[in-house]
């Protein structure tokens, strides 16, 4: 099936339903791999007017699609998650190469997509609309009536990230076209090739030509252009605060949702599980190198437990295995790209220069950063405020839950928290003071279920995802009134 979208390496866009090859075989981007620097494939670095024409198919085709019944497109979202699901281990090889991602978490990414897809589906009622009656509003009378349904929103341009190629596309694809919109998609340059298999997906599941396509080329080149074009209509990104902030002024009066960076605070108080927080802490800041928007990025902890804390973690961390992904059980892997790696050990050089201790790791060997713990970071530190996107976990010691939560919500960021107590009572106060879109208790920060609410507040994001909400996001309800006469 997969043949279809490649020859030899270069990969093509899907537009207006065919695989069409670029026209100019050296505008094409390399894809290379972070593993090892071997050829993922190569693709097409898309000038304007390719988007140009992209943009008007997609326009083109979204007034039919509006018309298609809505449990016909339920369907085709069922078997695109099939689809999917079998292919899942194809896939996964590929991610493993592409972003570096273990093959098991690969695995569970694409698996985890597909019941995405599937519980989009479910959520089709959404769509219903309803009745509405003037006579509960003063000065009016049942004469008046509307009707309001759902209407889509037109072209969603949707911009996803590296790190969860699969998962973080879909998640906006799946909505968007469940509620009559037709999509433009860019994928991060790197995972792009992922990504493309699963748009193949969705075409073999029957999603008509020109509801969804794929646009290549670097953001930094056809970025702004494609952002501020006038026949997009919703723009649906995740990606970093920098970019994202950058998007927001030049989309001017076009709506968007938007997912962005983190620095997710643990704030462990004094009559905490200890063991669970260790536990939890670890798993919730090295997975995939903390290439996570809801990875632990900082620990808060209050200064009476703070050394049995730092002990546990660091007997927990003993258990982390770095390198080479197509090993099993290994935690730490390559980071994206080497550039990303000098930046997470910039921000480890400059806490150590300010007098904090490096407990575990601080080493680094090209794109691989060791796992590293640094304890007793305080406020005048890069690594108290900036997301690292890479395995380093800051301790803050803090005199009480005050402090705690006053650390906290200084951050830019406002993605989520967790909180571990045995108190629930302290848990809920310290919930209700923070500033983020989400709250663990006694939990590692994490997205998902996917039908739960994501997101984020001051420069985490604008706007909510998650299943219902993303459907949501990407309609508008319109109202027919009926003035009767009766
Ligand atoms: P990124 O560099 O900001 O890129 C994100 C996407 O934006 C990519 O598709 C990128 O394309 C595109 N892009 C770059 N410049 C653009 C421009 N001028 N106009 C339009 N698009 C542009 O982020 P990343 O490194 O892939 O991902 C890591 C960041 O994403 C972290 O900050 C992380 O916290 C955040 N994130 C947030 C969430 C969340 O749900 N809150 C989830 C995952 C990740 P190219 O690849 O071609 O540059």
């Amino acid at each position: 099936m997969f043949n279809e979208i490649s020859n030899d390496k270069v990969y093509k866009n899907l537009i207006h339903g065919e695989w069409v090859e670029s026209e100019n075989l050296e505008n094409l981007i390399e894809i290379k791999s972070p593993l090892d620097g071997s050829l993922v494939g190569k693709v097409t670095a898309m000038s304007k007017k390719d988007i140009d024409n992209v943009i008007k198919s997609a326009k083109k085709a979204q007034a039919n699609w509006d018309n298609v019944p809505i449990i016909k497109r339920v369907e085709i979202l069922y078997k695109a998650a099939d689809i999917l699901e079998k292919h899942s281990n194809e896939i996964a090889e590929i991610m493993l190469y592409e972003v570096c991602k273990d093959i098991k978490s690969a695995k569970t990414e694409v698996l985890r997509t597909a019941d995405l897809i599937r519980s989009t589906a479910n959520h089709s009622d959404i769509l219903q609309g309803e009745s509405l009656t003037g006579s509960v509003y003063p000065g009016y009378t049942k004469n008046k009536q509307a009707i309001v349904t759902k209407v889509p929103l037109g072209v969603v341009l949707a911009i996803s990230p590296f790190n969860y190629p699969i998962n973080l596309a879909a998640s906006k694809i799946a909505p968007a076209i469940l509620a009559g919109n037709s999509v433009v998609f860019k994928s991060a340059t790197q995972g792009v090739i992922s990504a493309l298999h699963m748009v193949k997906c969705f075409e073999e599941a029957g999603v008509p030509a020109g509801v969804l396509n794929s646009v290549t080329g670097y953001g930094s080149e056809i970025g702004d252009y494609i952002v501020s074009h006038r026949g997009i209509n919703f723009i649906n990104y995740t990606g970093s605060t920098e970019v994202g902030r950058k998007l927001s002024k030049l989309a001017e009066m076009t709506p968007l949702l938007m997912e962005l960076g983190g620095k997710d605070s643990a704030i462990v108080l004094d009559d905490a599980d200890l063991n669970l927080a260790a536990n939890n802490i670890v798993s919730g800041a090295f997975s995939y190198s903390g290439q996570r928007c809801t990875a632990i990025k900082r620990i808060l902890v209050t200064k009476d437990v703070a050394d049995n804390l730092v002990s546990l973690i660091k007997d927990e961390m003993t258990k982390i295995k770095a390198g080479n992904p197509i090993h099993e059980d290994v935690t730490v892997v390559p980071l994206i790209d080497e550039k990303t790696a000098e930046f997470v050990e910039s921000l480890i050089e400059d806490a150590k220069k300010l007098g904090a201790d490096i407990l575990i790791g601080g080493k680094r060997d090209k794109n691989l950063v060791y796992p590293t713990l640094v304890d007793n970071v305080t406020e005048n530190m890069r690594l108290a405020w900036e997301e690292p996107f890479g395995p380093v976990l800051p301790i803050i010691r803090v005199k009480d839950i005050e402090e705690a939560i006053e650390i906290s919500n200084k951050s830019e960021y406002g993605l989520q928290a967790s909180v571990f107590t045995k108190d629930i009572n302290k848990a809920f106060y310290v919930a209700n003071k923070l500033e983020v879109g989400a709250v663990q208790i006694n939990n590692k920060t994490e997205r998902g279920p996917d039908i739960f609410p994501f997101s984020g507040v001051k420069d985490s994001g604008v706007g909510v995802q998650g299943v219902k909400y993303a459907i949501e996001a990407m309609t508008r309800p319109k109202s027919i009134v009926l003035n009767l006469n009766l």
